[in-house]
């Protein structure tokens, strides 16, 4: 609920009507929009007597947000939401693009790889530690020794790192992590959404592969709900019954979910198609929809990767993205 009040009111009133509501119990935070100071309210509203609230000598309006989500909603907080990790910025015009390898294989792979996204023009790095892989046989990531590793390539080369958390009890390792990955089967694993709500660090958030958006709206409204406001909304393709790409990457999803929410949207075309020649264009669909940034798989050697080979693009075709990605953003 959104109680929009009038330019008169005096600091003491807003003082008292915020008590006399979080007395319901409700949670109220202050929101500047327009030159209005506007309440907004989570928590169960039902109880609130709407026409006597808005006699309330202070009360211009009272509007109730229909929409399950409350705090990712754009009525809740009408300007863009923008999420800053060192130089890389996500949303409110600014855009930033998260390059690196599939999964940390070893050092000398993501020395080099870091060197070469970040030579190309990558804000963030990125790398799989933990894997959620469809095999237990398949290579599950390094773990905790991954993670050493983005750390030290974080340093050697300067950039800020991204890297997916499968289980809170891995969170000690992510001291200095920049960002910390949801993954798409992770996306309603909302004990794991509960926990990141509570840390003081950016969330990327990936779509399900078979989520809606009110449910990927509805994620985050977890992350939101526990006090971190630091959550950044990422398309990264959803099943449908066409089987020549991995995924059926949903560009629509971009200005739909940005009309909707306040928060930064960035797409992954490398896992909505799976194939490295489909990432290029779609990566410039994405941005011409609006995206506030980009994640694309990058690896020295795609050949031998250890995982997603296949979509992975060569350092120098990512600097060739890089650079027609900086001419679309011109042409906007
Ligand atoms: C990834 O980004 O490493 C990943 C596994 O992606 P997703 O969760 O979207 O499948
Ligand atoms: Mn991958």
């Amino acid at each position: 609920m959104m109680i929009i009040l009038r330019e008169q009111a005096q600091k003491e009133q807003v003082d008292k009507l915020v008590q006399r509501l979080q007395n319901v119990p409700l949670t109220v935070r202050l929101i500047q929009h327009d030159g209005h100071v506007v309440l907004g309210l989570t928590g169960d509203t039902s109880k609130i007597d709407v026409e006597h609230l808005k006699t309330h000598t202070i009360v211009k309006d009272v509007k109730r947000i229909k929409e399950p989500f409350k705090r990712a909603n754009r009525k809740f907080h009408p300007q863009d939401s923008v999420v800053k990790v060192q130089n890389a910025r996500f949303g409110q015009g600014d855009f930033s693009i998260i390059g690196g390898p599939c999964t940390v294989e070893n050092e000398e792979q993501l020395m080099l790889c870091a060197q070469q996204v970040k030579k190309a023009g990558a804000d963030v790095l990125r790398g799989g530690a933990f894997k959620p892989r469809t095999s237990p046989y398949s290579f599950q990531g390094l773990g905790k020794e991954g993670i050493k590793l983005l750390v030290q390539a974080k340093k050697e080369v300067g950039l800020p790192i991204v890297t997916e958390l499968m289980d809170i009890s891995q969170l000690d390792l992510f001291d200095d992590v920049d960002i910390v990955q949801v993954g798409a089967r992770n996306m309603q694993n909302y004990e794991l959404l509960k926990e990141l709500g509570k840390i003081k660090k950016p969330v990327l958030l990936k779509r399900g592969l078979s989520s809606t958006l009110d449910e990927l709206l509805m994620s985050a409204e977890y992350i939101l709900s526990g006090g971190n406001e630091e959550v950044i909304l990422c398309e990264r393709g959803i099943r449908t019954f066409e089987t020549r790409t991995r995924c059926t990457l949903d560009v629509s999803a971009v200005p739909l979910l940005k009309s909707l929410s306040h928060l930064p949207v960035i797409v992954d075309p490398s896992h909505a198609l799976g194939m490295s020649k489909m990432v290029l264009p779609m990566s410039l669909a994405s941005v011409a929809a609006g995206a506030d940034g980009l994640m694309i798989e990058v690896h020295p050697c795609p050949n031998e990767a250890l995982c997603d080979g296949g979509q992975a693009l060569l350092p120098s075709t990512f600097s060739e993205l890089v650079e027609k990605v900086k001419k679309i953003k011109s042409v906007l």
